[in-house]
């Protein structure tokens, strides 16, 4: 049965998986949703036995339903190839009682890898597929981990390029130099004089400039967006759920149908929806417990059912989760809401005009299986000292934040259902923090210094992606005005 892709915000056209992917964002303003969630095919039994990439497979045909099995398998074994440190891809741990699913072997030691390194093959299927034949400029804007993440993806990616704008003070030193070290021709890296929100401001104005779009295509161009809300990244997510899940069935750790639950620490609300997903797709889960850090928005919004983001925006030790507006949790609100797109469009309107949006009762009635949770910075660190002093395994500061919340909840609740957290940081990409959330002596130490105590401290090997960026070339050294971004981009692509 085809899937085809609507808008949350209206009930106008429809369009194709390939379309939706290419789109990114529909033009009312919405995202794009399955017209209904399609359930797996194969008993979980089956896939117990498959390894990733054909659980990667039985996942994305059902949603992708308008590219041949040819394509799809093909974008999945350029994907999740050697770029990972481990045949399995997303290991899963077990520490302490509970199971750590490892989402960094990737070639950015970040979970946005997991996406990422299969989004631009599924964008050029998409744009052939379309009879699309311009070349596919990626414009992003990055406050670190996103924009390595889609470098790396669409390095040397034929038929598209790649454009990076980051903060140019406002980037920790190690994420600057992943940046600024990416090889390959079709890649640029442009620092700017203004912060994350100027970036952004300045992607998005030239997304929205007709004329820069008319320029371009006269060249032989045209923009895409590699956003966590393209569908394209969202479906990738989908698949570790359903893999981890079957592990533990292959392991006997659970039996048929016996639930798990899934513990997510969340920014943009992608990667615990694709688990939503995962569920709704015929995967035992029990409950979502959707980690915050300080930046809580989300769960005040599960506990209250208001959604406001007028509040004090915190830095924290984990700043991929640094967020006010989670934009996918669009998606959610969506579902609950009957998929009512008019109700969904007030509550978005609401959003961008106040700053905040209620649900009604009935809509919190069917969120029952999220629960919300948060952890401070102190209690953050204190995590990573703990679970290092019992058991040796050292995790980085966002995983902490989501293991934090899971003892909280156990604590509270009694719960004793297994147990997966989404670990979706490597220690290495935030070895500062770690490392002094062990012990104090470390404060004031340099980055790499630092890089070679944890390998020391946790008995592991530095990731390739870290012995890589100490020795390598600055291959980028651009830096504009934020005004400027416009005119970059234009001698960039020579227009
Ligand atoms: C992006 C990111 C998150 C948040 O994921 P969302 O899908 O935005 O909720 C958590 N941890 C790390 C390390 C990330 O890079």
């Amino acid at each position: 049965m085809e899937v085809m892709y609507q808008s949350t915000r209206s009930t106008g056209k429809k369009v194709t998986a390939s379309q939706a992917i290419l789109k990114g964002l529909a033009d009312d303003g919405g995202l794009f949703v399955p017209d209904a969630i399609p359930q797996l095919d194969v008993s979980l039994d089956e896939i117990a036995k498959m390894n990733y990439q054909e659980t990667a497979y039985q996942v994305m045909k059902q949603f992708f339903t308008d590219f041949t099995q040819e394509e799809l398998e093909k974008c999945i074994e350029r994907a999740y190839d050697a770029k990972f440190d481990t045949k399995e891809i997303a290991p899963l741990v077990e520490k302490d009682g509970v199971y750590y699913l490892e989402l960094f072997h990737g070639a950015t030691i970040a979970f946005k890898d997991m996406a990422l390194s299969i989004l631009p093959h599924l964008l050029t299927t998409s744009a052939k597929k379309n009879h699309i034949t311009n070349q596919i400029v990626i414009l992003t804007a990055t406050s670190g981990d996103t924009g390595k993440a889609a470098l790396a993806g669409f390095a040397d990616v034929e038929g598209t390029s790649i454009i990076v704008f980051y903060p140019k003070n406002g980037v920790s030193a190690i994420q600057e130099r992943q940046m600024v070290t990416q090889k390959g021709a079709n890649t640029k890296v442009v620092g700017i004089t203004g912060n994350f929100d100027d970036a952004q401001s300045g992607v998005k104005a030239m997304f929205n400039n007709k004329e820069l779009a008319k320029a371009m295509n006269a060249k032989g161009y045209q923009f895409s967006s590699a956003n966590s809300i393209n569908i394209g990244r969202l479906v990738p997510q989908v698949v570790y759920y359903v893999y981890s899940y079957t592990r533990l069935l292959a392991q006997g750790v659970v039996k048929e149908g016996e639930q798990v639950n899934f513990v997510v620490p969340t920014g943009n609300f992608g990667n615990i929806l694709a688990a939503f997903y995962a569920k709704n797709m015929g995967v035992p889960v029990g409950k979502l417990i959707c980690a915050s850090n300080d930046n809580k928005v989300l769960y005040d919004f599960f506990e209250t059912g208001v959604y406001d983001k007028n509040r004090e925006f915190i830095l924290t030790t984990s700043p991929s989760m640094d967020i006010l507006i989670s934009s996918n949790l669009e998606r959610l609100i969506y579902k609950i809401a009957g998929e009512d797109a008019k109700a969904t469009a007030d509550m978005m309107a609401a959003l961008a005009k106040d700053g905040k949006y209620s649900i009604t009762d009935a809509m919190k009635e069917q969120m029952k299986d999220f629960i919300g949770g948060w952890a401070s910075e102190e209690k953050t660190a204190s995590e990573i000292k703990r679970v290092y002093d019992k058991t040796g395994y050292v995790m980085d500061t966002h995983t902490a934040v989501a293991s934090a919340v899971y003892h909280d909840y156990k604590e509270k609740t009694g719960d004793q259902t297994k147990t997966v957290i989404a670990s979706t940081a490597s220690p290495y990409k935030f070895a500062t923090s770690v490392m002094t959330a062990i012990d104090n002596k470390y404060e004031g130490m340099d980055d790499f210094a630092l890089i070679d105590e944890l390998s020391k401290t946790s008995g592991t090997t530095i990731p390739k992606a870290v012995e890589e960026i100490r020795t390598a070339p600055v291959l980028h050294d651009t830096v504009c005005e934020t005004a400027d971004m416009q005119k970059t981009v234009e001698e960039i692509l020579g227009l």
